[in-house]
């Protein structure tokens, strides 16, 4: 059964505070958006995910969701609107379900979703529900509390909605252009659709007032394991006689270069093997073979940007860069800044977070006699598992 889902952000609301929307504020490190979509990348009975999003978010968007397998439509005027573009997007590959969810409830847990799904199956769509504990009353026109509403038969619905494509696309069909739904509950109800509620999860709360992203942040740091890693990198490259060395990705000139087969920065050469290691994800060879003709002469940067993909696969994030140069010549000290601007820029990571250091060794062995260059590279890394 191919289940799909649709994370409708394409609001604008700044309700809770801050100055960009709710669902690109971040939370414990990462945004809004980007955590609601994990949930449903790392379960395994969703087989895609469509991001409905503002256009004038895009580039929010693009960094929020950086390395994340999503496809991107933009949104309309209202939340109705926006379902029925994200929709219209899955038709060409129709799935069996589809589930609806807003881009501003992170907390949706795996066990809610894989309930819905079974909840679905057996009727024509399924969402969760919870029940009122508190009393409620009816606001005056002065705003002080007056009568009291009965709880008996009310209910907070919530999402991720499910239903049968096929079902709910033809809802939106009855729909027209300028009607607004609450939720899509509303719309399946609309054409006649039977569904029905499971039990909702009270930490699948929506983002919506000051005060949401410190409960949302208080729970995960009760519920996620982060730890910290170490990874390490070496490498050395032969000093020839040349124009130019290149180091940190920062060009050296002068009449030294380093041999190799790409452009031979050992520099980020050690650095990519460091966070290789970080992850277990093999060595710099793995992934680039020298004897494979089309890294010849390559920008070492690229090695480095592969690194840093595959980190962000693994819900790892660099913390901080320690290189250490060691050689005769070059002198590291006057491109020392440059250095560690370039890695800054490259990695993503504010200045204080790398560190690039040198030092000879006393005239000894092959660096102390100028025949070549080495780098240790050390990384720290922080690993989430949810
Ligand atoms: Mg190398």
């Amino acid at each position: 059964m191919k289940c799909a889902v649709i994370v409708v952000g394409a609001g604008r609301g700044t309700r809770h505070g801050g100055d960009i929307p709710k669902q690109y504020q971040c939370l414990a490190g990462q945004p809004v958006f980007r955590r609601t979509l994990l949930g449903f990348l790392n379960h395994t009975q969703i087989n895609s995910v469509i991001a409905v999003i503002a256009s004038e978010d895009a580039p929010l968007f693009a960094k929020a969701s950086e390395e994340l397998n999503v496809r991107t439509v933009f949104g309309g005027a209202t939340r109705t609107a926006s379902v029925r573009a994200g929709l219209q997007a899955l038709s060409g590959d129709a799935p069996d379900l589809v589930l609806i969810h807003d881009a501003a409830r992170p907390m949706v847990s795996q066990d809610l979703v894989s309930r819905l799904i079974a909840a679905a199956t057996k009727t024509n769509g399924a969402a969760p529900g919870l029940n009122i504990s508190d009393a409620l009353k009816r606001l005056g026109e002065d705003g002080a509390p007056e009568d009291d509403v009965a709880r008996d038969g009310l209910v907070q619905v919530q999402t991720p909605q499910v239903f049968p494509f096929g079902l709910l696309v033809a809802a939106y069909g009855q729909v027209r252009e300028d009607e607004a739904f609450s939720d899509d509950l509303a719309v399946a109800r609309a054409a006649g659709m039977d569904c029905t509620l499971v039990e909702g999860d009270p930490d699948n709360f929506k983002i919506t007032h000051s005060g949401d992203l410190h409960r949302a942040e208080r729970l995960l740091s009760g519920q996620s394991s982060t730890f910290c890693v170490t990874g390490t990198g070496y490498d050395v490259h032969k000093i020839i006689t040349g124009s130019q060395m290149m180091l940190c990705g920062v060009p050296i000139k002068g009449d030294l270069a380093l041999l190799g087969h790409s452009d031979a920065d050992a520099a980020l050469h050690a650095l990519t093997d460091a966070m290789l290691g970080s992850i277990g994800a093999g060595d710099i060879g793995d992934h680039f073979p020298p004897s494979d003709p089309q890294w010849r002469g390559v920008d070492s940067t690229v090695f480095l940007a592969k690194a840093k993909t595959l980190l962000g696969q693994h819900n790892a994030r660099l913390l901080h860069v320690d290189l250490t140069i060691i050689c005769e010549r070059p002198k590291i000290k006057p491109h020392r800044d440059a250095m560690r601007e370039r890695l800054a820029g490259l990695l993503g990571l504010e200045l204080h977070r790398i560190s690039v250091k040198a030092t000879t060794t006393e005239g000894l062995g092959f660096t102390g006699r100028g025949e070549g260059l080495a780098v240790m590279a050390t990384v720290s890394v922080e690993i989430s598992e949810h």
